[in-house]
């Protein structure tokens, strides 16, 4: 085209734009839909990564992207993966206390919706050797400050706060069960059935802090009871036990609070008084929970009449 046909071509259009005056304002919206439903024909051009169902990385127009539930970007973005500021949430075990009494496990599984044999804290019965005598010890995730279940996640489902607490949003979990795999303390279980009372819980809005209603062909764990420390008060467990096994708190601060007297205490005298110790330290995982030695255990009454 020479350049006196493409100057009068432009003159064209701009004298037939024109002569639509008013009437092309009211049209507006019907041009602005069409150039929107173009954009979703032709596509943006820019390309987002994204992990599919078939656990296949894919690239998508970003034209195409749309959220398809709520819930998930407001779980995603909310203060419940930051942690509560000025934190860093710790728990004491004194295994000398634990009588098995497992009010710490009723009281766990009946507020997160556990069916009877899942634990997100267990009281295991431990025998160092034949020589030695058995004791109780509770055992929790660890909330490791370096946690290899975090880093295995392809999806961020798991994930660390800046307190300490390690959790998992179960509408992001996929079930691909790395987690379980990389968890060096068997602290986390998958979710093989319909949970306990599902119809009970299904209209209930999914808490992250509570991992409540539990999902189906998804992992679950101990939340150190977020959502009770966002209230200010101990965890579920802590605060159930009537033997005064458990001491909570904040290391920043250096105290923690036995769950029974409701004493606080440093958390430096009280490790280093009672050679306080963490699990596996060796691994290098940095766990947020220490155990008191279980130093009475030749007093402790008869494992097989011990639920008490
Ligand atoms: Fe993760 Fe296991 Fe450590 Fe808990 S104990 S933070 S589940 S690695």
């Amino acid at each position: 085209m020479k350049n006196s046909e493409k100057d009068s071509s432009r003159r064209k259009f701009i004298l037939n734009f024109g002569s639509l005056g008013i009437s092309s304002l009211l049209v507006s919206p019907i041009i602005i839909q069409s150039c929107r439903t173009n954009l979703k024909e032709v596509g943006s051009g820019d390309k987002e990564k994204l992990l599919n169902s078939n656990n296949e990385l894919v690239e998508v127009d970003s034209a195409y992207i749309s959220t398809l539930n709520k819930n998930l970007a407001k779980n995603h973005n909310s203060e419940s993966r930051k942690g509560l500021p000025g934190k860093k949430f710790v728990l004491v075990v004194d295994l000398a206390k634990c009588k098995n009494a497992r009010k710490c496990m009723d009281k766990c599984q009946a507020v997160h919706q556990l069916r009877p044999e899942q634990h997100h804290l267990n009281v295991l019965i431990m025998k160092d050797n034949d020589h030695t005598a058995p004791y109780f010890m509770p055992k929790h995730c660890q909330h490791c400050d370096n946690p290899p279940c975090v880093k295995v996640c392809p999806v961020d489902a798991t994930f660390k706060r800046s307190d300490g607490i390690v959790l998992i949003d179960n509408e992001r979990c996929i079930g691909c069960r790395f987690c379980i795999a990389a968890c060096p303390y068997s602290a986390r279980s998958f979710n093989w059935y319909e949970p306990r009372d599902s119809e009970k819980y299904k209209d209930i809005p999914y808490d992250i802090e509570k991992n409540v209603p539990q999902k189906k062909g998804t992992v679950t764990k101990c939340t150190f009871s977020a959502d009770c420390l966002r209230e200010g008060k101990l965890p579920y467990c802590v605060s159930s036990c009537p033997n005064g096994v458990y001491y909570f708190g904040n290391e920043y601060e250096d105290s923690v609070t036995n769950g029974t007297s409701g004493e606080t205490v440093s958390l430096k005298i009280l490790l280093s008084k009672n050679a306080g110790y963490r699990l596996m330290e060796d691994l290098g995982t940095a766990p947020s929970v220490y155990y008191l030695p279980p130093k009475d255990r030749a007093l402790m009454p008869d494992i097989e009449n011990s639920n008490s």
